[in-house]
């Protein structure tokens, strides 16, 4: 049987278990989280809880339709509700996290990660998945935030330049809770090494994690594991139409187990809805920044598993209260900062037209021909009204740096080639309009490339081109590497630069020129 057709086969299996598959678009808000779970009346169950991305996420954000979701306090009292509904000694609860923690918030960024690692603590977590942007501030703040946890942060796929294991990433962990030990196994993506500064995992390895969570699941069995469950930040999409169907880096693992040595897996990195059983194996994901709970019901008694997203709705649940004191004493010192006005918004922004947006910022700060916007940077949306600061932060929050590039016009050319010769088009441009045929090989899709003086792109004249320090060391694999005449660092900031644009530009409406124009002859 093919991989994909025993995908689908599982998802069928599944679907009434819980809200499976999907875009990564949130439902709507009428769907009500469970409050009972009668399945574990009967038989001995474990019951894994399961977030990921949480991204500094301490306080709610509204969704695309101004629900509220998320927020410290309520997915506190959300764990809490389904801890209480699995009561010993018939079921077992287990707290883990899929990986992605810290990176993303003033609140969580300007401490390092320190307040998110305090609510983890509090509430109780048993291990978390090793995710990229773990790695964003260096490896010695990572370090110091795994002494801080009272949780392991597990990456076993992670080596040194030589294939050695890294002896400061633990790989696995067995807990024993209410006697039952379970073994716990981490990974992190092999992704890793272009989506978060590379500069910072120079000397790590990511490697394929397949052989590496076999032979760790026998080796846990071997010291009295009862239960082996993988916490991965690796990830994969689910879709219902029109065929019902998942890919991704976490289905291929999955299938690659090749024993019966994995009970679970809680997966991570993609921010999307999954729960589906593949190759026997139930995966969860809560798609990203608390708005969601996994609860994956995993029986020792030979029934099959539950699987469901419980949206987490602070307009549904009281918060915790003690969870809600932690946030509250992280947040006051922040408030004249994140609450700062700094200009109105007319139009709505997100993904391509803010992409472009940034992009445009870039190009007026670091005084570009063309700059570019990479997609994943792209971190939340902006909302039409007063727009803050800590709005615009959470909009861009890596601190990367602006470099200019003298690029030839050869190389420019060469440049746009990559970017539109990837599977998925990551460059938002900026000073140029490039029509191109996807349908041609990459490396000469482009049809016409025009600057916004309306000349065409000369390629023996020389241009400004204005991007990250992430891009330039290869993020995303968009690094410029031909026709470089010149590099300088500019020494600023990319949310200053997306502060002043957004100052000067108020009210802000939104760029509606298409830059990137498919063209199929
Ligand atoms: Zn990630």
């Amino acid at each position: 049987m093919s991989l994909r057709s025993r995908i689908v086969a599982a998802f069928s299996l599944i679907s009434l278990a819980g809200c499976a598959g999907g875009s990564a678009a949130p439902p709507p808000a009428s769907v009500a989280p469970a409050t009972a779970s009668p399945h574990l009346a009967t038989g001995r169950w474990v019951r894994i809880l399961a977030t990921n991305d949480f991204h500094g996420t301490l306080e709610p954000r509204r969704d695309s339709r101004g629900v509220l979701r998320g927020g410290a306090a309520t997915l506190a009292a959300e764990i809490r509700r389904a801890r209480d509904e699995c009561r010993a000694p018939q079921c077992t609860a287990l707290l883990l996290d899929g990986g992605d923690e810290f990176q993303g918030t003033p609140a969580s960024n300007l401490g390092f990660g320190r307040p998110v690692v305090a609510l983890f603590n509090r509430l109780g977590r048993h291990a978390a998945a090793l995710g990229n942007h773990e790695f964003d501030w260096g490896q010695d703040t990572l370090r110091a935030r795994m002494r801080d946890a009272s949780y392991p942060i597990l990456g076993a796929n992670v080596t040194d330049a030589s294939g050695q294991d890294v002896a400061w990433i633990p790989d696995d962990t067995i807990v024993v809770v209410n006697g039952l030990r379970v073994g716990i196994i981490g990974i992190a993506t092999v992704e890793t090494p272009t989506s978060t500064k590379p500069s910072t995992v120079i000397d790590l390895r990511f490697v394929d994690p397949i052989p590496v969570v076999n032979r760790s699941a026998r080796a846990l069995r071997a010291r009295g594991a009862q239960l082996v469950v993988v916490v991965a930040h690796a990830g994969g999409f689910c879709a219902t139409t029109p065929t019902p169907s998942c890919e991704g880096e976490i289905f291929d693992l999955a299938q690659g187990v090749t024993e019966r040595v994995v009970d679970a897996i809680v997966s991570g990195h993609t921010h999307s809805p999954v729960s589906i059983v593949v190759n026997d194996i139930p995966i969860v994901q809560a798609r990203s920044h608390g708005s969601a709970l996994g609860v994956m019901d995993v029986s020792l008694s030979g029934s099959s598993p539950v699987i469901a997203l419980r949206d987490v709705l602070p307009d549904r649940i009281a918060p915790d209260p003690g969870v809600d004191s932690l946030v509250r004493a992280v947040m006051a010192p922040l408030q004249t900062l994140v609450n700062r006005p700094i200009a109105q918004v007319t139009d709505s922004m997100s993904g391509l037209v803010l992409g472009n947006f940034m992009a445009d910022a870039y190009r007026s700060a670091g005084g570009g021909d063309v700059a570019v916007m990479n997609r994943g940077g792209v971190r939340a949306g902006l909302d039409s009204g007063t727009v803050t600061y800590g709005e615009l932060f959470e909009i861009a929050p890596f601190a990367n740096m602006l470099v200019r590039l003298t690029l030839t016009g050869t190389g420019l050319r060469a440049w746009l080639e990559k970017a539109l010769g990837q599977p998925q088009l990551r460059a938002h441009l900026s000073g140029i309009t490039v029509t191109y045929d996807s349908a041609r090989a990459p490396g000469s899709r482009i049809l016409s490339a025009v600057m916004s003086d309306g000349r065409p792109l000369v390629d023996t004249q020389s241009y400004r081109f204005v991007y990250s320090d992430f891009l330039n060391m290869n993020g995303d694999g968009l690094k410029a590497t031909e026709g470089v005449e010149r590099v300088e660092e500019l020494g600023i900031v990319d949310i200053d630069a997306l502060t002043d644009w957004v100052k000067r530009n108020s009210p802000v409406r939104a760029p509606r020129d298409a830059r990137a124009i498919v063209r199929t002859p």
